[in-house]
């Protein structure tokens, strides 16, 4: 009996002076605010996982915060939340119209920010598999597909959140017009042209592009154009951040991004090459490479790693590329990431390959093609698609 009286005196205690004071509303909780009903569940869960969405902005009854103030009762703090955060989502939406909708003067564009890009979105809708994706859930779509890769990139590496450099922005437009007016600008003067996309690498790391009908056909062609892509984002923007297709290390750049490809949709059909993007669909052995690099192996058709790695990434034909991948392959499946993330360190500090080759791999451009070759003949079957 003492024992509960004393137990009931110490969580009298315990509560905040207020409470006693505070009008409980049954309605919120307390919290003062109301989930906002207008957005369905599970696009509620997608909104939530966002910082902002332009779509979701465009809510006539919470303007995007996805919530509203709880008319049953006062509570000061959660309103002034909320109009900090509405406040917030406004200057956001007004900045990207002011530097992208204005600026691309195409057809439409949606905006997503999520923990690590800035996507501008306007493709037309279509199926993602056997579903059909309306624009606005489909930008989610590449949003999570974005941080996915994110994710998997700095698993792989094991690097840390501090070693990526700032948001990386994606434009994805549905027209060329989009585009042109569009790249130039983002780029901060590359220009746009004809190609299908224009990257700006390093610490500014950007990537537009427009879905151009013969080259990328459908979501699957679509997404693994991203993928490749950022994944040339990624690494370029790695500490220390640099771009690397002048450096004479297109079978790194190209085989990392191509490796990427291959791990997240089974395939490699992007290739950094103006011409070949300009030739419409470019393809090499339908993007399953393992069988012919067996075979290039086996009939003694590989170019040697000493010419391959004077190359830079405009500068390889198809079967380099194919070997660039198998190259990346061999050294992450053999050694693993967090190495290949002190090598291509090195690189970019301008360590020459040899070099860099000979600290982290202990080997040479020499002994390679037989250690490279050897694992190929164990590793890749000469039938196997892939
Ligand atoms: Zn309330
Ligand atoms: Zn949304
Ligand atoms: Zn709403
Ligand atoms: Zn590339």
């Amino acid at each position: 009996m003492f024992r509960a009286v004393l137990l009931l005196l110490a969580l009298l205690a315990a509560l905040p002076a207020q409470a006693s004071e505070t009008v409980i509303c049954r309605v919120c909780a307390n919290t003062g605010m109301l989930p906002c009903k207008a957005h369905g569940k599970a696009m509620l869960e997608k909104e939530h996982s966002v910082h902002f969405c332009s779509a979701a902005m465009e809510c006539k009854i919470c303007g995007g915060t996805l919530q509203v103030d709880c008319k049953s009762c006062r509570n000061e703090k959660s309103e002034a939340e909320l109009a900090k955060l509405q406040k917030r989502m406004q200057d956001w939406r007004a900045d990207r119209k002011l530097k992208v909708d204005d600026v691309a003067k195409g057809l439409p564009l949606m905006h997503l920010q999520t923990a690590h890009f800035e996507l501008a979105y306007g493709i037309k809708p279509q199926p993602v598999g056997r579903e059909k994706f309306e624009t606005h859930p489909a930008m989610h779509l590449y949003g999570e597909r974005l941080e996915t890769l994110r994710t998997e990139f700095m698993k792989l590496l094991g690097a840390e959140d501090g070693e990526l450099n700032g948001r990386l922005q994606v434009f994805m437009s549905r027209d060329q017009l989009g585009q042109q007016n569009l790249a130039p600008i983002v780029t901060q003067g590359l220009g746009g042209g004809k190609a299908v996309g224009v990257k700006s690498m390093g610490v500014l790391s950007v990537y537009c592009m427009w879905q151009e009908p013969t080259t990328l056909p459908d979501d699957e062609a679509l997404h693994r154009n991203i993928i490749h892509n950022t994944t040339h984002l990624l690494l370029c923007n790695l500490a220390p951040s640099l771009h690397l297709y002048d450096k004479h290390v297109g079978w790194i750049d190209e085989g990392f991004s191509h490796w990427f490809e291959d791990k997240l949709t089974g395939k490699c059909t992007n290739f950094c090459y103006e011409e070949v993007l300009m030739q419409g669909a470019a393809s090499f052995k339908g993007g399953r490479w393992r069988a012919p690099v067996r075979r290039m192996v086996d009939e003694g058709k590989l170019t040697s790693f000493a010419a391959l790695a004077q190359k830079n990434t405009d500068e390889l034909d198809f079967p380099q590329h194919a070997q660039s991948f198998a190259l990346i392959d061999w050294l992450l499946t053999v050694h693993g990431g967090p190495k290949f993330k002190t090598f291509i360190g090195m690189i970019k500090a301008g360590k020459a390959t040899r070099d860099a080759l000979q600290a982290v791999y202990n080997t040479t451009p020499i002994a390679i093609d037989t250690e490279f070759s050897t694992w190929v003949k164990a590793n890749y079957s000469p039938q196997e698609p892939r």
